[in-house]
């Protein structure tokens, strides 16, 4: 079946983003999410980040306009029936994506693949939920979507060769280069990403060193253009928690321990960028 029409469940971060980048792409996007505010803080981001590829002239005007205008935002999961594919970018709770994988397989058409961007969590126990795990895959995008350029295309156990290659030559079309990966705990990204923020949150708690000097360490000595701190609170310090749980639980090692410090600071609702403070302040 020919995608044009793409559902992105979620307008959080990492919705929008990949809202953003099909739409910006030519693709009609139904973007869900569970309250109108979410909808419209997520079009607002899009708004923005679309002014900034004006800016740097990559698109003009007019694309935005048509980008924007290809993109409906909707409350009502019945809205996405017509899509050919799924994406689905929901905060990282295996109950929540059990939720809406069982829903979305009663709601959409047999052949409709059903992708998530889930970080961590078993693309093949989200696809043993379904009737139809040879079309759930992983379609795991890098934030910033609109700037990062991969995609890991996760393999879950009974993800077809075509499911496989859809999703891969789509990844293409939207100028991203997918790279091809099994399923397992954070796949390759987190697996081996998140056990050094972790770290880097272990010598923040124990005194080690201040935040701004462990991020001065990663980019002036590694090259890295971020410090881990900067990356946690990049990516949301309750994101990162859920993926060092998916990771303790799924491969049992305790070098997999979430930092005390990484729970206390969720605990405060310190999460990072997304919510004005975490290991920096963003007034
Ligand atoms: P977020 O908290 O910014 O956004 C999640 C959105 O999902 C929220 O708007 C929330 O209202 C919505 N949501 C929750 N339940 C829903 C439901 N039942 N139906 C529809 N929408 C629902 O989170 P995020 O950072 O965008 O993460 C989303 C997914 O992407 C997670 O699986 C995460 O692991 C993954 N991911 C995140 C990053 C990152 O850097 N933040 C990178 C790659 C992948």
């Amino acid at each position: 079946m020919p995608i044009q029409r793409v559902g992105v469940m979620g307008a959080g971060t990492m919705g929008n983003g990949i809202a953003h980048v099909f739409a910006r792409c030519g693709y009609d996007v139904v973007l869900c999410d569970v309250e109108q505010r979410f909808l419209d803080r997520g079009l607002e981001t899009i708004g923005k980040n679309l002014d900034r590829e004006v800016a740097k002239n990559k698109i003009s005007v007019a694309d935005k306009a048509a980008a924007l205008g290809r993109i409906t935002p909707v409350l009502d999961r019945a809205r996405l029936a017509d899509c050919e594919l799924i994406i689905e970018a929901a905060t990282e709770k295996f109950e929540i994506k059990a939720e809406i994988f069982r829903d979305l397989d009663r709601l959409m058409k047999p052949e409709v693949i059903l992708a998530s961007n889930t970080s961590s969590i078993s693309i093949t126990k989200i696809g043993a939920l379904t009737k139809r795990p040879d079309k759930v895959i992983g379609m795991h995008f890098f934030n910033p979507v609109p700037v990062m350029k991969l995609v890991e295309v996760i393999r879950g156990m009974a993800t077809s060769q075509t499911t496989y290659e859809t999703v891969r030559d789509l990844a293409v079309k939207l100028e991203k280069t997918p790279v091809e990966v099994n399923d397992a705990p954070g796949f390759v990204s987190n697996r081996v990403l998140m056990p050094l923020l972790n770290e880097a949150m272990y010598a923040v708690m124990e005194g080690v060193a201040t935040p701004q000097a462990v991020d001065e360490v990663f980019k002036l000595g590694m090259a890295h253009p971020m410090g881990p701190l900067t990356l946690a609170d990049f990516i949301g310090l309750d994101v990162c928690l859920d993926i060092m749980r998916v990771l303790q639980d799924g491969l049992g090692d305790p070098k997999y321990r979430p930092c005390p410090l990484l729970i206390k600071m969720v605990d405060a609702g310190w999460l990072g960028r997304k919510s004005g403070r975490g290991f920096y302040s963003y007034p």
